[in-house]
């Protein structure tokens, strides 16, 4: 046994290229490399049979939680049945059919119809090809340009890299800028003025966006994409006001506007997606990880009739057993009211850990919405100064906090702490995690 996992310890080391990861730490066992074997519920556990509570459901995607059984069943089912066929010129399979209309059902007014992809990145990537062609279409090819934020993430291809807001993700590729903007983030705890209140910064926020759209010309600008809640950029909810003069400045230049729900849609800030959430209305909507919890790759853009295309497609696009899955997903976030439940247990949580570490000398901000918490550190919360970053605080507190049962994840930028547990989480797992967090931040000062 001992021989065997030596083995797959030297494969690993070797021949695993992973994402997101410095391959030379790996090589040196730096990282925290697990194996990952099963899970129930919130909980996984690796190859040694150590547990952990997942409270990022992975990367904010197992949302009904893992081992359903419902929906194994329905890929299991789809595979011994029809394992592919392509949804070009037409076809499809009742599985993709059907979960079209579902995600139709459940989604914000005056959408008709959703283009499958397997990432979120894919259907980025999709957004843009329609936002062009629609433009296009109209007899105004200049209309072109993407605004984008920073702090925003909306996936790691080259044109959807680029839409992210992310230096880590743009440095050391020299992704293209051009034809793609970034705006203010709509980040008040770093980015406001002190004497600013929150809707006088979403007004400083909508005032750069409207400037930007004219300094490039109206009619050059085709889409604004954002996140309804900043997600990797850090879990930050929007300050007050924020939509609703965004929205204004677009309806003025005729701009669309595309909410990228990848996060959020499916039932995560406690509405079936985001938009609701927040009042947005949005032309185009990304979705993907809640959309099957992760069971299988599946994406979607999700358009009104207004939008359509040719020449564009991808092999996969609403695979069979991807979609099946998505079906049997979206019947259990009904059956189990997980939506409910993420605005509830969600609040609880987010409550608990304010209460927790709110006041602790170097903690910021306890932030979040929904089933999405942040706790933000700083060296001076009296006066928000950060902490170098090569100290790299967040990411000890996180590894202080895995160690300990409990997977939250360090934000990519910043000593941010993120929790997205599975939207099944109790009260009782709530504040285990909640405990687990404390004592993490206080090994860690
Ligand atoms: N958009 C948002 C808001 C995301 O959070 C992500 C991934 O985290 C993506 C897009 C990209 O999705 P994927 O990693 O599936 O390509």
């Amino acid at each position: 046994m001992l021989e065997q996992s030596n083995e797959l310890a030297a494969w690993d080391r070797d021949h695993f290229f992973h994402p997101s990861t410095h391959m030379g730490t790996h090589a040196r066992g730096e990282s925290p490399a697990r194996v990952m074997a099963g899970g129930e519920g919130v909980t996984v556990w690796d190859n040694t049979g150590r547990k952990s509570i997942d409270a990022f459901a992975g990367l904010y995607c197992v949302n009904v939680g893992y081992g359903r059984q419902k929906i194994s069943d329905a890929i299991a089912e789809q595979a011994k049945n029809l394992a592919y066929y392509h949804a070009y010129v037409g076809h499809g399979t009742e599985a993709s059919i059907t979960l079209a209309k579902m995600i139709v059902d459940r989604a914000p007014e005056g959408m008709s119809r959703v283009y499958f992809g397997l990432s979120g990145s894919d259907a980025n990537e999709t957004n843009i090809k329609l936002i062009w062609y629609y433009n296009n279409v109209l007899g105004r090819p200049e209309k072109k340009k993407i605004i984008s934020r920073w702090r925003g993430y909306h996936g790691s291809g080259v044109m959807t890299g680029s839409l992210t807001g992310l230096d880590l993700f743009h440095n050391a590729f020299d992704l293209p800028r051009a034809p793609i903007l970034h705006t203010e983030a709509p980040y008040y705890f770093r980015r406001a003025d002190r004497s600013q209140s929150e809707e006088q910064f979403s007004q400083y926020c909508a005032d750069r966006l409207e400037e930007m759209i004219l300094a490039e010309g109206p009619d050059t600008v085709a889409a604004f994409i954002g996140e309804p809640i900043l997600g990797t950029g850090g879990i930050v909810p929007p300050p007050a006001g924020y939509w609703e003069k965004i929205q204004g400045v677009l309806r003025k230049y005729d701009v669309l506007l595309v909410a990228d729900e990848v996060v959020t849609g499916f039932g995560r800030l406690g509405t079936m997606f985001g938009s609701d959430h927040y009042g947005i209305k949005p032309d185009l909507i990304t979705i993907a990880k809640g959309l099957t919890s992760a069971y299988a790759p599946l994406s979607g853009v999700i358009v009104s009739d207004k939008l359509g295309s040719l020449g564009h497609g991808w092999t996969y696009s609403a695979h069979p057993i991807c979609v099946a899955a998505g079906v049997a997903n979206l019947e259990l976030i009904d059956e189990m009211d997980l939506v409910t439940n993420a605005g509830e247990t969600g609040a609880y949580f987010r409550a608990e850990l304010a209460r927790a570490v709110g006041g602790h000398r170097h903690v910021g901000e306890v932030r979040g919405d929904g089933m999405l918490a942040a706790v933000e550190f700083v060296k001076d919360r009296d006066d928000r100064v950060f902490f170098d970053p090569a100290l790299k605080v967040g990411p000890q507190i996180a590894t202080a906090l895995a160690a300990s049962g409990v997977l939250g994840r360090a934000m990519p930028q910043g000593d941010i702490l993120g929790f997205a547990p599975p939207l099944c989480l109790t009260r009782e797992e709530a504040d285990t995690v909640v405990a687990k967090t404390a004592d993490a931040v206080n090994s860690v000062f």
